[in-house]
């Protein structure tokens, strides 16, 4: 992959730490010859953030809190001033109440609802709209998103929704922007070890599941995730839009558990 994204740039949304889906990309971006710009959730995160970057060569475009429309302007407008254009997107922010990621979606209250779909679900779209000022040459946008859209997990609940409507938004944007030759893609992981998992319940017992019943008996890593995403935000992917990606060590195309799979 050396050298695929040499003269490329673009912003990576959702590092928190070193085990962030996102942080996989980057590493795989960076490796490729991309130039990166990150952003970081407040200041508990800054402080993680910045020694990330710098292993990187990345420019740390601040603070972004996607409910707050001012902080993104401010990163799109430093990125402006930086480079004048961007060539890719990423946006790996999710957020949800962690006590509606436990029991029953029918209980979701309204507030966290709202929450959870503006967090997770409006932010593409508000990051994208920027982002295209900025794609005068074309572009990629890449979203992660979760098996939990299409078919029911247990606690995933209100995320499961969320991430539907993330998956349908992709559609919609890849059409919007298709003529202007900007894609838009998702990556569906499978089930990893992070700070935003830690929060849905029984968490450790969804990612065993997976370990025995995926094609590939194991679970995906960061860095899988992060070349499947340099495939779809480099050329190699520039003929793939609107596409929802699995990197899930093939589990979304298993029916029932596998005969060999231990109980948990
Ligand atoms: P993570 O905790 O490392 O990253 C989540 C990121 O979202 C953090 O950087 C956090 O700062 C950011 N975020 C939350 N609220 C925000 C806000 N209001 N404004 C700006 N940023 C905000 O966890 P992760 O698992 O790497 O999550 C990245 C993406 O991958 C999420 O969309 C998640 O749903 C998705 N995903 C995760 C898994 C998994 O099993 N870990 C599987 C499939 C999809």
């Amino acid at each position: 992959t050396r050298g695929l994204m040499n003269g490329k740039r673009g912003l990576i949304m959702g590092v928190a730490n070193n085990r962030s889906i996102a942080w996989g990309i980057a590493k795989a971006l960076a490796d490729a010859g991309a130039e990166l710009a990150l952003t970081y959730q407040g200041d508990a995160l800054k402080k993680r953030v910045e020694p990330l970057a710098d292993q990187l060569g990345a420019f740390v475009a601040g603070h972004c809190d996607v409910t707050d429309g001012d902080s993104i302007d401010a990163v799109f407008k430093a990125l402006e001033d930086k480079w004048g254009k961007i060539d890719f997107l990423v946006h790996a922010v999710a957020f949800s109440d962690k006590d509606e990621l436990t029991g029953r979606y029918v209980d979701t209250t309204s507030d966290n609802f709202n929450r959870t779909m503006d967090i997770s679900v409006y932010s593409l779209t508000a990051v994208t709209q920027r982002a295209e000022k900025l794609m005068d040459d074309g572009g990629s946008v890449l979203t992660l998103t979760y098996y939990g859209a299409e078919k029911v997990m247990p606690h995933y609940n209100v995320m499961g929704v969320a991430k539907a409507a993330l998956e349908a938004s992709v559609k919609y944007l890849a059409m919007d922007l298709g003529p202007k030759q900007i894609r838009v893609n998702a990556i569906s992981a499978g089930p990893i070890k992070t700070l935003a998992a830690s929060g849905i319940g029984d968490f450790r017992y969804i990612l065993k599941w997976n370990e025995y019943n995926a094609p590939l008996r194991r679970s995906v890593s960061i860095e899988e995730v992060g070349d499947s995403a340099l495939y779809l935000l480099s050329d190699m992917g520039r003929g793939v839009t609107g596409e929802i990606q699995h990197v899930d060590c093939g589990y979304n195309i298993v029916g029932m558990k596998a005969v060999d799979a231990p109980d948990i």
